[in-house]
């Protein structure tokens, strides 16, 4: 698959999205089903009962349960991630949706399941609040960088200015405070890539592998001692690292994670395929909520982690989360990402 072809599937076209209804439809017919899909996750192999007794008998997609043993009637969605879901099959769709790797709006998802923007909008914040959970051990990227699409007032945007300044307040506010984020320096990175073309071209030269004096003059046809001056700005920049024998590599400043399929350091391409996406299908976004939204972007683009099961498996474990956690949420100057999967 070239590039551009990746580029072009940033978003879900309608056409995707009907085709994914009709096979929820197909797989879930009625809303007894949808909720029992989920009622069934909440409890794979029976509800316990306060008594200690584990209740196994239930009516098909109702979430009320009689025990056996001491007649108390219980919730199997209270206290848990769904606690006081009326629309517990509209939550099974949005799950469909994002385990099946569709791109949709919050305004879509609601028209099509017939609630408020409102509740549609809180059904897939929900879930991507989960999935950013998940991403404890994903890259830390500054959002500065992430700032194209942010052009929708939150409860954070100062009166009378861009959504965009929320970015300030939020740096200055760190800075006074001293909280643990303001330690990261916000301006430690100042670009993903060195800004003079001449500089970026030797950078890009060492991503491959690290090389020394005699190589890149090969490679960068360029005179010895402009090339050095290339290298002495690069080092003091940050960008590269000089090594015993001449020869220089790229520093890594941004650690990849470990436990998740995480290819090398956010490039600049990177980081425009996830603003692409966030504008082809939410068009506008706060800053506040910019980390849920690098949240939809692993569920997009990691087809292998996100299916609907893993969704489902991991809102059952979720702990519940109230409207007012839930809006309160602003990201951190750094945010998690998975910008590319193996
Ligand atoms: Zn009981």
């Amino acid at each position: 698959m070239s590039s551009d072809d990746r580029i072009e599937k940033f978003t879900s076209s309608k056409e995707e999205i009907d085709l994914c209804f009709a096979r929820f439809e197909e797989k879930f017919p009625t809303k007894a089903d949808r909720e029992e899909a989920i009622l069934k996750s909440l409890m794979p192999i029976g509800f316990r009962c306060a008594c200690g007794n584990l209740v196994t008998d239930r009516e098909y997609g109702k979430r009320d349960v009689k025990c056996s043993a001491c007649k108390r009637k219980s919730s199997i969605t209270a206290n848990t991630f769904y606690h006081g879901v009326r629309r517990l099959s509209a939550y099974c769709n949005g799950q469909f949706l994002m385990g099946e790797g569709i791109a949709i709006s919050a305004n879509d998802f609601a028209k099509r399941n017939g609630i408020s923007s409102s509740q549609g909008n809180h059904i897939l914040h929900t879930v991507s609040c989960e999935i950013v959970r998940e991403m404890e051990n994903a890259v830390e990227i500054l959002t500065a960088l992430l700032l194209e699409p942010v052009a929708k007032r939150s409860k954070e945007t100062p009166a009378g200015e861009h959504p965009k300044k929320e970015q300030d307040e939020l740096e200055k506010k760190s800075a006074k405070y001293g909280s643990q984020r303001a330690a990261k320096n916000p301006r430690e990175f100042p670009a993903a890539l060195p800004l003079r073309e001449k500089d970026k071209s030797i950078f890009e030269l060492l991503q491959e592998r690290p090389l020394n004096i005699d190589e890149l003059v090969a490679l960068a046809k360029m005179a010895l001692s402009e090339l050095f001056s290339i290298l002495t700005m690069l080092e003091l920049d940050g960008f590269i690292r000089a090594l015993p024998g001449n020869r220089y590599e790229v520093v890594q400043k941004i650690p990849t994670a470990q436990s998740m399929s995480v290819i090398g350091a956010p490039t600049e391409k990177l980081l425009k395929w996830f603003v692409r996406f966030v504008k082809l299908t939410f068009h506008a976004i706060s800053r506040k909520y910019l980390q849920r939204y690098l949240a939809r972007y692993w569920c997009f683009i990691d087809r292998k982690r996100w299916t609907f099961e893993a969704l489902l498996k991991m809102c059952a474990r979720a702990p519940y989360q109230s409207s007012s956690q839930l809006v309160s949420y602003v990201t951190p100057l750094q945010a998690k990402a998975v910008l590319e999967v193996a």
